[in-house]
C-alpha cells in the first residue's frame, strides 16, 4: 500500500521554506526528511485503468469457469467476494478420512511413474507446519515439481489417510514466506473461500486473487478522508485485503461491513439526489389556501375524532401541499388504520384550489372499495360544494368511459379513483395537483412515474408542474427498510388504530388442559352468537397418508405424529369433538374457487358458526360478528403473518380474543411472545426483522431488499443508519458532489448505480 502517499502530497519539495507548516518527519519518528528523500520517495498513485487488464487463467477450463462467474478483469476478480472463510487445521489437528485445508512450507518435492496407462507421473512432497510433517500427493500434474520448489509456502485441500499421507484436491500457493507465520499448535489460519464455479475451484481462485494482490494498490478510494475518520472506517483497498486475505476470522466481516457502508452510501446518496433534483426540476401546484375545502372536511365533515396520528400525518401533508415543490410522500398504516381520510384530504386541498385528483389503486376490487369508501365519507357534499367524483377502471363501459375523459380534460371532473386505466395514453387531466397511489409497491416504477408526471398543470409562463404524490401501503415496513427502499420518500406512519377500536386479547395456550380451557372459551362466543376462525398450518393431514396412520384409531383424536394440525383432518375432529352440534365450514386453498366462495358466504351469512381455515383467510375476508380466533401450531407462522391473521378479528363491536396453541416455551422472548405483547403492526415489523436470520429474507427479497451486492439486511441496519446519515450530511453541504473530494465518489455512484443515478428519476 501507498503509505506515503498523503504525507507527501500535502508537503510538495518546497514545502521546507513555508515555516508555517511543520517539517515532513520519516514514518513514526520526529526525524525530518530532507528535499532530496521526499523528491525520491517512493510515492505511488493508483492507476485504475490497470484494473480493467484481463485475467490470464492457467487452463482453458479455467477462463470458462471465470466467465460463468462473469469475471473478465484483474479489478472485477478483486471485487469477487469470499463468501466465507474456513480455519485452515494444523497438520497435527488432521483427521483421516476428513476434507481439510492446510497451509505448509515444502521441504522436499518429487516425481516418480505411475504403473496406469494414460496416468502421469505422481508428485509427492514432504511438507509441514510448526505442528507436523506429512507427504503431500498430487495427481496428474507433474509440472508442480517446478512450481512448487522447496521452501514454497503452500494451501492445500484434500483428504488426509491414517497414515501420514495426505492426497490434494486443490491447491494454491501460501501467503510469502517472508510475511507469513505458520500456524502453530492450536492456532489456525483463516482461508477465504469464494463462490466457485463449473471448471473453476475456490482455492484456484484465491491463486488468481493472490496473483492479483499488488493490484490492490490500483483501487481507488470513493470515501474522503473525512468520511473515513468519522465513520473509523479503512480503504477500500484495505477492506478488500483484509477480505480476501484474512488473518483473523473477524477480518472478512470488518472489510465486509466496510464496503457494505459504501454500497449503502451510494444508494442512499442516489435516494438523496433524486429528491433534491426532482425537487429542482419540477414545481407545483402551491395548496396553501387557508380554510379551503380539504381543511373545512376534516375540521368539520368527519363524524369522529382524528387520531393523534392521523392529525400528525395531515400536518405533514398540508407542509408538503404549501411547497412549491411536488411531495413525495409515503403514508403507512394497517388496513383500518384510516389512510383513505387522509388521502381524501389531500384531495380535496386539491379540488379546493381549483384543481383535480386521482387515486390509482392496483386492482379494479381496490378501486371500487376506494370510491365506496370516499362516496362515504363525501356525502352529498362539502361544506356547501358538490364534488363531482367517478371510477375508471377496465371494466368501465366504452361510452362511460368517454365521457368521464372528456371531462377530465374539460376539468369538469375534479375527483377521481381507479385502476391502471388512468394512465392509459388518452388520459388527459385539466390541471392534476395532487395523485394518490395505493399499495404502490404492486405497480411498476414506471406506472407510479406515469401518474406522477401525468398532464402537469400548466401555468402562464409555460413551465410545467407536478402533481403532489401521496403513496400507500398497508404493510408497516419498519424504518430500515423503508430507508433501503424508499429512500427518497418522506414518510408518514399510523401506527394507532382509530378510537373505539377493541384491542384484540391475545394469549398463549400450550397443553392438553389449556387447550380445553381454550375451545370451552371458544364454545362460550358461539353460545352468545358469535364467530370463530380454527386456523391450521397445513390442508390435509400428512399421517393419513402413511401406512398404518389410519388403521390406529387410539392415536387419531389427539395431535396428529408430525405434531402438526391440518384443517381438513381437525374439521372432522371437531365435529365430533369439542364443537359437535355446530355448524362448521372449510377453508383452503387446494378447494376449487366455487368451494370457497360458498365456504366464504356461509360463513358471512352466519350460516357456518366456525371457519376452520389454512392461511387463505389472510386476505379479503371481513366478518365482523367473530371474535375468536384459534391458531394451531402458532410457532409454525411468522410474526408478520400471525398479526395478519389476528387482524381477520376484532373488526366489530365485541371483545375479540386470538388464542396461540404452541409449545409452553414458544412465549417469553420469542416470537409468539411478541404477538402477546404487542398489537402495534410497526413494532412487530421490526421485532420479526431482527429476529429473522440471513437466508430467511424470502419474502423481502422478492419486494427489492435483495438488491444488495455487498450489504446485507436486517444485520447491516446500523450500517445503513450511518450510511443515511452520511449522505445527508454529503448532500447538504455539496448536493452536485463537485467538490474534489467528492469527485471519486460520483464516479463510484455513476458505476454502481448508471449514469441514470445522477439523474432525476421520478416516483
Ligand atoms: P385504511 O384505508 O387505512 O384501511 P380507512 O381509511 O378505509 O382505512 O378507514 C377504515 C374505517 O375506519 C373507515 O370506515 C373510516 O371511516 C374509519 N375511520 C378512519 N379514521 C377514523 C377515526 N379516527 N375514528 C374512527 N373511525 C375512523
Ligand atoms: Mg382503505
Amino acid at each position: 500500500m501507498p503509505a506515503t502517499k498523503p504525507e507527501t502530497r500535502d508537503a510538495p519539495a518546497g514545502a521546507s521554506s513555508e515555516h508555517s507548516r511543520p517539517p515532513v518527519t520519516r514514518f513514526a519518528s520526529s526525524e525530518s526528511l530532507s528535499r532530496a528523500e521526499l523528491i525520491g520517495a517512493p510515492v505511488r498513485w493508483p492507476r485504475p485503468s490497470r484494473l480493467e487488464a484481463p485475467l490470464a487463467p492457467a487452463a482453458k477450463k479455467m477462463s470458462a469457469g471465470l466467465l460463468a462467474l462473469g469475471l473478465r478483469s484483474v479489478g472485477e476478480l478483486l471485487e469477487h467476494l469470499p463468501s466465507d472463510s474456513r480455519e485452515a487445521r494444523t497438520v497435527a489437528a488432521l483427521r483421516a478420512g476428513e476434507q481439510a485445508t492446510v497451509s505448509v512450507e515444502v521441504r522436499t518435492i518429487s516425481a516418480r511413474p505411475v504403473r496406469r496407462r494414460g496416468m502421469r507421473p505422481l508428485v509427492e512432497a514432504s511438507v509441514f507446519d510448526a505442528t507436523g510433517r506429512m507427504r503431500a500427493t498430487f495427481f496428474n500434474q507433474p509440472w508442480l515439481l517446478e512450481r512448487y520448489p522447496p521452501g514454497t509456502r503452500l494451501l492445500l485441500h484434500g483428504k488426509a489417510d491414517a497414515r501420514g499421507g495426505f492426497s490434494v484436491s486443490h491447491h494454491a500457493l501460501g501467503a510469502d514466506a517472508a510475511t507469513g507465520v505458520l500456524a502453530g499448535p492450536g492456532e489456525s489460519d483463516a482461508v477465504a473461500h469464494y463462490p466457485a464455479a463449473d471448471g473453476i475451484t475456490s482455492t484456484q481462485l484465491l491463486t488468481l486473487v493472490r496473483g492479483a494482490r499488488d493490484a490492490l494498490g490500483d483501487v481507488p478510494e470513493a470515501l474522503s478522508a473525512a468520511t473515513r475518520v468519522t465513520e473509523g472506517m479503512p480503504d477500500r483497498a484495505s477492506a478488500l485485503a483484509a477480505m480476501h486475505f484474512p488473518r483473523l476470522p473477524g477480518d472478512l466481516e470488518t472489510g465486509r461491513r466496510r464496503l457494505a457502508f459504501e454500497e449503502l452510501l451510494l444508494t442512499q446518496l442516489a435516494f438523496l439526489r433524486r429528491r433534491a433534483a426532482r425537487r429542482a426540476r419540477t414545481g407545483a401546484a402551491v395548496l396553501a389556501d387557508p380554510g379551503t375545502l380539504g381543511e373545512r372536511w376534516l375540521e368539520s365533515g368527519l363524524p369522529f375524532a382524528l387520531t393523534g396520528d392521523q392529525r400528525r400525518a395531515a400536518q405533514e401533508i398540508a407542509h408538503d401541499l404549501r411547497q412549491t415543490a411536488p411531495m413525495q410522500r409515503l403514508l403507512m398504516g394497517e388496513v383500518g388504520s384510516g389512510k383513505t381520510v387522509l388521502a381524501l384530504y389531500a384531495m380535496l386541498q386539491a379540488v379546493g384550489h381549483g384543481h383535480q385528483s386521482a387515486l390509482m389503486a392496483p386492482t379494479e376490487t381496490l378501486a371500487e372499495q376506494h370510491f365506496a369508501t370516499i362516496q362515504g365519507l363525501l356525502g352529498s357534499e362539502v361544506g356547501g360544494v358538490l364534488i363531482s367524483t367517478a371510477l375508471l377502471t377496465g371494466s368501465t363501459p366504452a361510452a362511460r368511459r368517454r365521457d368521464i375523459l372528456g371531462k377530465l380534460c374539460s376539468g369538469e371532473l375534479s375527483l377521481i379513483v381507479g385502476t391502471h386505466a388512468l394512465i392509459e395514453p388518452d388520459v388527459r387531466f385539466q390541471a392534476l395537483a395532487v395523485a394518490v397511489i395505493d399499495e404502490q409497491h404492486r405497480f411498476g416504477v414506471r406506472q407510479r412515474a406515469a401518474l406522477g408526471e401525468r398532464e402537469p398543470v400548466q401555468t402562464g409562463g409555460g413551465s410545467t408542474l407536478a402533481p403532489h404524490t401521496l403513496h400507500m401501503t398497508a404493510t408497516p415496513i419498519p424504518r430500515t427498510l423503508a430507508l433501503a427502499r424508499y429512500g427518497d420518500l418522506d414518510t408518514s406512519a399510523l401506527r394507532e388504530l382509530p378510537l373505539g377500536r377493541q384491542p384484540i386479547e391475545t394469549r398463549l395456550v400450550s397443553g392438553e388442559q389449556e387447550r380445553a380451557r381454550a375451545y370451552e372459551e371458544l364454545r362460550t362466543e358461539l353460545v352468545a352468537g358469535r364467530q370463530a376462525y380454527v386456523v391450521c398450518p397445513l390442508i390435509d393431514d400428512p399421517d393419513a397418508l402413511a401406512p398404518g396412520a389410519a388403521a390406529n384409531p387410539e392415536t387419531a383424536p389427539s395431535a396428529p405424529e408430525s405434531g402438526l394440525r391440518a384443517a381438513s383432518a381437525e374439521l372432522q375432529r371437531l365435529r365430533k369433538g369439542e364443537l359437535a352440534g355446530y355448524e362448521l365450514a372449510l377453508l383452503h386453498g387446494g378447494m376449487r374457487p366455487r368451494e370457497k366462495q360458498e365456504a366464504m358466504a356461509a360463513f358471512a351469512s352466519g350460516k357456518a358458526d366456525v371457519l376452520v381455515a389454512t392461511t387463505v383467510i389472510e386476505v379479503g375476508i371481513d366478518v365482523p360478528n367473530a371474535t375468536v380466533m384459534l391458531i394451531e401450531n402458532a410457532e409454525r407462522f411468522g410474526i408478520s403473518q400471525l398479526h395478519q391473521l389476528r387482524g381477520r378479528v376484532g373488526r366489530g363491536e365485541h371483545r375479540s380474543r386470538c388464542l396461540l396453541v404452541g409449545p409452553p416455551d414458544a412465549g417469553g422472548s420469542g416470537r409468539l411472545g411478541a404477538l402477546v405483547r404487542y398489537s402495534d403492526g410497526f413494532r412487530l415489523a421490526e421485532i420479526d426483522l431482527a429476529m429473522r436470520k440471513e437466508g430467511e429474507l424470502i419474502g423481502t427479497r422478492q419486494s427489492g431488499l435483495g438488491q444488495f451486492r455487498i450489504a446485507r439486511l436486517p444485520e447491516d441496519a446500523q450500517v445503513l443508519e450511518r450510511a443515511r446519515a452520511r449522505a445527508e450530511a454529503i448532500v447538504a453541504d455539496d448536493p452536485e458532489l463537485c467538490a474534489p473530494e467528492h469527485a471519486l465518489l460520483r464516479v463510484a455512484l455513476e458505476r454502481q448505480l448508471g449514469a441514470d443515478a445522477a439523474q432525476p428519476l421520478p416516483a
